[in-house]
C-alpha cells in the first residue's frame, strides 16, 4: 500500500453540496469501487467527485505550522512589540504606564490557533 490517498464524494450536480462518502488507501481498491458508487450516486441524482491526497504532505505541514509558531513568537518578542508589562521602573520595579494594553495575547491567540490547527492536521481533534 501506497501513501496516496483517495477520498470520494457524492456532489450534487450544481455542485453546491459535497458528502464525503469514503475513503481509499489504495488506487486498485478504488478502481473496483468505482461502478458500485457511481450506481448509488445516479439512483440518488448525485455525482462522484475525488480528491486524492499526499499523506506524505501531513509532516511537512506540521513542520511548516511549527515554523509558523516560532515566527509569531520571535514577532512578539522583537523589539519593536514593546510590551508595557517589559518597560518596568528600575527602582520600584512597577510597570511604566500601565494605560498600555499588553499586546502579548494577540500574538499567543495566533500560536494557539497554529497549535490548534496542528493538532487537526495531525488528527488529534
Ligand atoms: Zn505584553
Amino acid at each position: 500500500m501506497d501513501d496516496l490517498s483517495v477520498k470520494a464524494y457524492f456532489q450534487d450536480k450544481k455542485g453546491t453540496t459535497s458528502e464525503l462518502v469514503a475513503t481509499f488507501y489504495d488506487e486498485e481498491t478504488y478502481n473496483a469501487c468505482r461502478p458500485t458508487l457511481g450506481g448509488i450516486a445516479r439512483k440518488a441524482r448525485l455525482i462522484i467527485t475525488e480528491s486524492c491526497e499526499n499523506e506524505d504532505k501531513i509532516p511537512e505541514a506540521l513542520t511548516f505550522i511549527d515554523k509558523m509558531i516560532l515566527d509569531v513568537q520571535k514577532l512578539r518578542d522583537s523589539d519593536f512589540h514593546v510590551c508595557p508589562a517589559d518597560e518596568r521602573d528600575p527602582v520600584t520595579g512597577e510597570i511604566i504606564d500601565s494605560t498600555r494594553e499588553c499586546t502579548c495575547g494577540h500574538f499567543d491567540n495566533v500560536c494557539d490557533n497554529l497549535l490548534k490547527l496542528r493538532k487537526m492536521i495531525n488528527g488529534e481533534i
